[in-house]
């Protein structure tokens, strides 16, 4: 796992315990499958500043997909919307329950995971 320089990995100690789990097991993905696991969001953006609720209140992270082929991405997204669906977050784009979300905020195409509180 890695970290962009505007992370602020102390964020990593304060977020949901529910979210943590999915990135343990994104991480374990990732070592499986040959994939970067670069996480490019936490609780704070120092770059833009500008970040959800969800990932103010520690309930979300963004992981980028450079280098993740298009069949790693759909697997991925269809193994965690199953594992973590009793602890996903609805989306407020479409009113859908779901923990991983693949989405272009402005920022570029990347993977949005959420929990609920
Ligand atoms: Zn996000």
């Amino acid at each position: 796992m890695e970290v962009k320089p505007e992370v602020n990995i102390a964020d990593l100690f304060e977020i949901h315990s529910n979210l943590m789990a999915i990135l343990l097991f994104t991480n374990t993905f990732c070592n499986e499958n040959n994939l970067p696991f670069v996480i490019t969001s936490l609780k704070t953006d120092k770059v833009s500043g500008r970040v959800s609720s969800s990932h103010r209140d520690g309930r979300a992270a963004d992981v980028s997909l450079k280098y993740w082929p298009e069949y790693k991405i759909i697997e991925f997204e269809t193994k965690v919307n199953g594992i973590f669906y009793d602890q996903a977050a609805i989306s407020k784009s479409d009113n859908r329950k779901r923990a991983c979300v693949i989405h272009d905020s402005g920022k570029g195409r990347h993977i949005h995971l959420q929990v609920e509180p």
